[in-house]
């Protein structure tokens, strides 16, 4: 069969668990136990070159099924439909997931559902990029401007953007666009890491990481807060002390708090020099985050790893309350719906600093910050990436840091691929791993922190 007539012929899922929770890996105040797992999808299809579209969005254990569920009620939408025409235009795939008349109750573009669009358009993205033989960022970099502008869902946007703006932008940001790509080969894209904050590190291990990212060329990192303002203070002043007063330090609270905590709880490290404070609160809270942000300023304000969609980010920044903007390529409708965001971050000129870790949330989003980069803002003044050190061996295209920068990606596609034996072995109850689990301690919630032992209201087993 010529590759042309190829069709997309199944789409299989995969729950997809890592038992993090044990070394407390991922802990903050509002999350003490993360499994970090995947709902994990590959397209398949019947053409000759063998390519599949591989995507997934990011859960913390339990309700991974409940994601993977979500993510088969969208089979019917791609299964049969042209290989050709979807890769041309994944806004088609985009638009149709989105307007489904009886699945847009369960949102609209919000929630699971929407996570579960998120994952399938990605997979069409990364399909689109293998055939094309170009890394994500760089087949974005290389698009001709109008269809950039084709792949953008303007509808609730157009108050604050609107196509012909977006279209300036992006030719705009055609201007030096060899320039940057060679920078960005050569350099990298600067990063930022979690690693050492976690709330579950002892105060030895926070210090020896911090000194171990310093070493390694981070000129930033970032400290969970929020559970307990005595160790917030006491790990934040340990932190400091090992960084120096050089490197950015950043704060986040994982919306443990009222509008009136943040504000205090802030005040409270200030003498700590914060660079930024990280969901303050909850991320529906547009006109909180505005409030914090004039009370805590010259402290940033931070937040979308948990922004549902476009239009919050529109208020977010047309309130004026946030100053770095934290997209999620796995959090809203893939990539398309990430391209209106890092528009409108354009306009606003907001920096776009994503958030990454979890699994395989690092391989993703770097593609979308190196387009951004490279033909859109132009710039990487004040943006960083958040780079985790957790689960990259699961990867065959695992991320690569040096001197604290992103290497930028050269293998095809959006880096989404998982190996085949990660996928079996961790499939969620029964792959190797989980069986192998409840073998070593009999019963049945042998399987720590994916069990249903009932929980207090933050989360920590009762
Ligand atoms: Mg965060």
């Amino acid at each position: 069969m010529s590759p042309d007539l190829a069709r997309i012929i199944a789409m299989d899922t995969f729950d997809v668990r890592f038992p993090t929770s044990r070394e407390l890996d991922g802990s903050d105040a509002m999350n003490p136990d993360p499994d970090y797992s995947a709902a994990y999808l590959v397209l398949r299809t019947d053409s000759p070159d063998e390519l599949a579209g591989h995507g997934f969005t990011f859960t913390i254990g339990r309700g991974n099924d409940v994601q993977v569920a979500a993510i088969e009620a969208l089979r019917s939408h791609v299964v049969g439909r042209s290989v050709d025409e979807l890769c041309a235009d994944p806004g088609l795939v985009s638009r149709s997931l989105v307007g489904d008349s009886q699945l847009r109750w369960l949102g609209p573009e919000k929630g699971v559902m929407h996570m579960a669009i998120g994952a399938v358009v990605n997979a069409v993205w990364d399909l689109a990029a293998k055939r094309q033989r170009k890394p994500l960022w760089k087949l974005l970099a290389d698009a001709d401007p109008e269809w950039l502008v084709s792949q953008v869902d303007f509808r609730y946007l157009t108050d604050a953007l609107t196509p012909a703006e977006a279209l300036d932008l992006l030719r705009r940001g055609k201007e030096g666009r060899e320039e940057r790509e060679d920078a960005l080969l050569r350099k990298g894209y600067p990063a930022y890491t979690t690693s050492p904050g976690w709330l579950g590190y002892s105060d030895e291990k926070l210090a020896r990481l911090a000194r171990e990212a310093v070493a390694a060329g981070f000129a930033q990192i970032k400290l969970k807060v929020g559970a307990d303002l005595d160790d917030d203070i006491r790990r934040c002043r340990v932190a400091r002390s090992v960084v120096g007063p050089h490197v950015r330090m950043a704060i986040d609270a994982n919306q443990r708090w009222n509008v009136d905590d943040a504000v205090a709880w802030v005040g409270a490290l200030a003498e700590f020099d914060p660079y930024w404070i990280e969901e303050p609160t909850s991320p529906d809270d547009i006109l909180g985050h505005a409030a914090i942000r004039d009370a805590v300023a010259p402290v940033k304000v931070a937040t979308g790893e948990h922004v549902q969609n476009r239009i919050v980010f529109k208020q977010l920044l047309q309130a004026g309350a946030i100053d770095v903007l934290q997209l999620d390529a796995a959090r809203v409708g893939g990539v398309n719906e990430n391209l209106g965001i890092l528009l409108l971050a354009a306009k606003f000129g907001v920096p776009v600093c994503p958030h990454a870790g979890g699994v395989g949330l690092c391989e993703l989003v770097q593609h979308l910050s190196m387009f951004d980069y490279v033909a859109l803002s132009r710039t990487t003044q004040d943006r960083v990436i958040e780079y985790v050190d957790h689960l990259h061996e699961h990867f065959t295209a695992p991320v690569v840091i040096r001197d604290g920068h992103y290497v930028a990606p050269t293998v095809p596609g959006f880096s989404a691929d998982m190996e085949r034996a990660s996928l079996t072995a961790y499939t969620y109850p029964d792959g190797a791993f989980w069986v192998a689990d409840r073998a070593a301690v009999p019963g049945p919630s042998a399987a720590e922190g994916s069990d249903d032992t009932p929980r207090d209201s933050l989360g920590v087993r009762a």
